[in-house]
C-alpha cells in the first residue's frame, strides 16, 4: 500500500445530507469505526422527516407519518438507537378507510394486500368500480404472465395490461400514492418489482398474493414523538463531525467545497442529497454523472393540515381517512386523519386532518382542503388554524427505465463517490435507511477500510 494511499485512508468519509439516508450512513459509517464527517445545509436533522408540536398540543408530520414494517431496515435503526420503546402503530380500534368515488364515500374493501383482493365476495360487493371493472381485475387470475423479460414497464401497462383499464381508478390511487407518480411514467422495475415477481413465479398477481401468507401484526410503525424520532436518536448517538448549517457546494474525488469556499478532505463521498441538488454539485468533478443525476425528474405534492374541535363535526372522526378515484376529477387524492390514525397528535376533543394533493398552489390547496372536509365529513365554521407542507418539485419520480439509469450513474462514478436516497432507489423510510447503509458500506469497501 502506498503512502498516499495510507494517508487518504485515514480521511474521514463525507457525508453529504442528514436526512434518513445521511443519517444511516453515517451510523453505519460509525458502527465500522470509518470516521466520517456528516454535513448538513439545514438547521435541523431529518430532511423531509419533520414532526412539529404545535403550541396548541397538536403534532404535526409535515411528510411521512409512518413507515413499513415489512422491509426491515428503519424498525432495525430504531431498535439500535434504543426507540424500542418510543414504536407506535396505527390504531386497530379507529381503522375504517373510505374510498370516494362518484363523490359517495364508498367503504373500502376489506381483505385487500396493498391494492390486491385476497377473496373474490367481498371485492365484488364493494362498489370501488363498475361491476364490469370489478370482475375483470378479479379476471386477472386468469391472465396468461407476459414472457420472462428485462424491458421495464409503466405502471399504467401493467395495471391495464393484467387488471383491465378500469382497475386504473382504483389501483393508482393506492400503488402511486407514495409516489405521486404520473402512472404512465413510474417505473415497475423500480418501484413495484415484486408484483413482476408474482406474476412471473405464479402467473398471476392475485394467485401468487393469495398463495403467499400475509405478515402477522401491525404493517406499519410511528414513534410516540412522530417520526423525527428516530433522525434525532440517531443524530443524538452520532459521535463523528457533525455540522448543520453547512451547505455543501462541491463534490471532488478527494473531498467537497462547502459555502464559504473551505474545502473538506475526505478518502470518500456518500451524496444523499435529492438528485436535484445532487446534480450540481457534481458537475465540476463529474460532469458525466451530473448530466445523468441531472435527468432524474421529480414530481410534487402538497399536504395541508387542519384542526378543529370535535364538535365542529356532526359525525364521528374516528377513522383513518379516504383514498380518492383517479377519475373523480378533483384535485385532492387523499385525506388522513391523524387524530384517529395515531394516538398523541391532538389533544382530547380535537380533530387533526391532513388533505393531499398534487402539484397545486399551497392557497389553493389550503382552500381546497377546508371545502372538502366541510364537504365530505360536514364540518362546521372554519379549522382552528390551517398550516400546510409545500412538496412541489419534491418528490423523485422513477421514469421507466429508472435502474438501468441508476446503473450509467454509478458507473459514472469513481467507487468511493456514492449517491444514495430517496432519488434513487426507494422514497420510504425503510429503503432511505437501508440506502444510506448499502452506500457506507460499498465505500468502505471500496477504500479497502477495516469495517
Ligand atoms: C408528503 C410526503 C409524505 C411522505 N410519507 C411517507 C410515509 O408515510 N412513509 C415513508 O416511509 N416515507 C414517506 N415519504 C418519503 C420520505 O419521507 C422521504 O423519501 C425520505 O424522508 C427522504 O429521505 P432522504 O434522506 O433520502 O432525503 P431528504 O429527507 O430530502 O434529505 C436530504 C438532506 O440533504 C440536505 N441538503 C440538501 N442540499 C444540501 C447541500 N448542498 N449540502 C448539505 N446538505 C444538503 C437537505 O437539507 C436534507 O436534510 C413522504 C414524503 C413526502 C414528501
Amino acid at each position: 500500500m502506498t503512502t498516499q494511499q495510507n494517508q487518504l485512508e485515514q480521511l474521514p468519509t463525507i457525508v453529504v445530507g442528514a436526512g434518513m439516508t445521511g443519517l444511516a450512513a453515517a451510523w453505519e459509517l460509525q458502527q465500522r469505526g470509518v470516521p466520517y464527517v456528516l454535513l448538513e445545509a439545514g438547521d435541523y436533522f431529518g430532511g423531509k422527516v419533520q414532526s412539529e408540536p404545535t403550541e396548541d398540543g397538536f403534532l404535526v408530520e409535515k411528510a411521512a407519518d409512518a413507515f413499513i414494517l415489512g422491509k426491515p431496515w428503519a424498525l432495525e435503526l430504531a431498535h439500535e438507537v434504543g426507540l424500542r420503546e418510543e414504536l407506535i402503530h396505527p390504531r386497530e380500534d379507529t381503522k375504517k378507510l373510505y374510498f370516494l368515488r362518484g363523490g359517495q364515500l364508498l367503504d373500502f374493501p376489506q381483505n385487500l394486500k396493498m391494492f390486491v383482493p385476497l377473496d373474490d365476495e367481498s371485492f365484488l360487493q364493494s362498489g370501488v368500480l363498475s361491476p364490469e371493472g370489478l370482475k375483470r381485475m378479479l379476471d386477472e387470475q386468469h391472465v396468461p404472465p407476459k414472457p420472462p423479460t428485462d424491458e421495464d414497464e409503466s405502471l399504467a401497462s401493467f395495471i391495464t395490461r393484467r387488471f383491465g383499464e378500469e382497475a386504473m381508478n382504483f389501483i393508482v390511487p393506492l400503488a402511486a400514492g407514495i409516489y405521486v407518480a404520473n402512472p404512465h411514467e413510474l417505473s415497475m422495475k423500480a418501484a413495484f418489482p415484486q408484483f413482476l415477481a408474482l406474476e412471473q413465479k405464479y402467473g398471476s398477481v392475485i394467485a401468487g398474493s393469495r398463495a403467499t401468507p400475509r405478515a402477522q401484526g401491525p404493517i406499519f410503525g410511528s414513534f410516540r414523538g412522530g417520526m423525527s424520532t428516530l433522525a434525532n436518536a440517531v443524530a443524538e448517538k452520532l459521535t463523528g463531525d457533525v455540522r448543520l448549517n453547512t451547505p455543501v457546494l462541491a463534490v471532488h474525488p478527494d473531498g467537497v467545497t462547502v459555502a464559504g469556499g473551505e474545502k473538506i478532505a475526505g478518502s470518500g463521498v456518500i451524496l444523499t442529497t435529492p438528485a436535484w441538488y445532487a446534480a450540481p454539485m457534481l458537475r465540476q468533478s463529474f460532469p458525466k454523472a451530473s448530466a445523468l443525476v441531472g435527468e432524474l425528474k421529480a414530481n410534487g405534492s402538497v399536504a395541508v393540515i387542519l384542526a378543529y374541535r370535535e364538535g365542529q363535526f356532526p359525525r364521528d372522526m374516528h377513522l383513518h381517512g379516504l383514498q380518492v378515484a383517479a377519475d373523480e376529477g378533483i384535485h385532492m387524492k387523499a385525506i388522513t386523519v391523524h387524530s384517529a390514525k395515531m394516538h398523541g397528535r391532538a389533544p382530547e376533543g380535537h380533530v387533526l386532518v391532513r388533505v393531499f394533493f398534487k402539484e397545486l398552489e399551497p392557497q389553493t390547496a389550503c382552500a381546497e382542503a377546508v371545502r372538502e372536509v366541510e364537504r365530505l365529513f360536514g364540518a362546521q365554521g372554519e379549522p382552528l388554524w390551517h398550516a400546510y407542507a409545500d412538496w412541489r418539485g419534491k418528490n423523485p419520480a422513477y421514469q421507466v427505465g429508472h435502474l438501468e439509469h441508476l446503473a450509467r450513474i454509478r458507473a459514472a462514478l469513481p467507487p468511493n463517490v456514492r449517491v444514495a436516497g430517496a432519488s434513487y432507489t426507494g422514497v420510504g423510510i425503510p429503503d432511505c435507511v437501508n440506502a444510506g447503509r448499502t452506500a457506507a458500506r460499498d465505500v468502505v469497501a471500496a477504500l479497502g477500510v477495516a469495517g
